[in-house]
């Protein structure tokens, strides 16, 4: 069974179920979704609708801490692929959930350059900061224990390490910038 699907991702046919909320059929008769979200079918009436997320448990606890891995830099956001977990307070669901680091929310200074402060592959401590429905949850990386808690490097991935606030490759010496938490290398990892 299909847990999470994105827009457009086929669910079942429509013989099968009839698309309730957030779903629709297409012109081949396949139900697909219209937005990111979890399935859920209900058998009476033989529908299948889809919620987003947001809504799910856990989720939309504002002030968790969430781990993901930076899959895409934008001039002013910085998209990280959310890793699904579970602790004794916290459910963050499903898998392939999506949060959105604004530039803004990144450091407590004015951030010029996106690109100085996170690199695509790297994995990242943040904070939920709102969630907003439909939308992806927003993080803050604001704070000593929040950034990058490793990277690569970008021309041979080789494990970057911290050289005072910067990250050095040891093999081709090359230096990065990124806004980096206090236990970059060796994070304390949730339980
Ligand atoms: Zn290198």
């Amino acid at each position: 069974m299909v847990d999470f699907v994105l827009p457009g991702d086929k669910i079942c046919e429509a013989e099968e179920y009839l698309p309730g909320r957030g779903a629709y059929v297409d012109e081949e008769g396949s139900v697909r979704s219209k937005i990111s979200g979890t399935p859920r079918f209900n058998s009476a009436e033989r529908t299948v609708s889809v919620s987003f997320p947001g809504r799910a448990p856990g989720i939309n606890v504002v002030g968790s801490v969430v781990y993901g891995r930076v899959f895409q830099i934008l001039s002013q956001i910085v998209l990280v692929q959310l890793f699904p977990y579970k602790t004794r307070r916290f459910r963050l669901v499903p898998p392939g959930m999506i949060g959105a680091i604004h530039i803004s929310d990144i450091r407590r200074e004015f951030v010029e350059d996106i690109w100085g402060e996170f690199g695509v592959g790297d994995w990242v401590r943040a904070r939920i900061k709102r969630v907003v429905k439909r939308f992806y949850p927003q993080l803050s990386t604001v704070g000593k224990e929040y950034g990058v808690i490793k990277a690569y490097c970008p021309h041979d991935r080789t494990p970057l390490v911290r050289r005072g606030a910067m990250l050095y490759c040891p093999r081709c010496k090359r230096t990065f910038k990124r806004k980096i938490a206090f236990d970059y290398g060796d994070p304390r990892l949730p339980r």
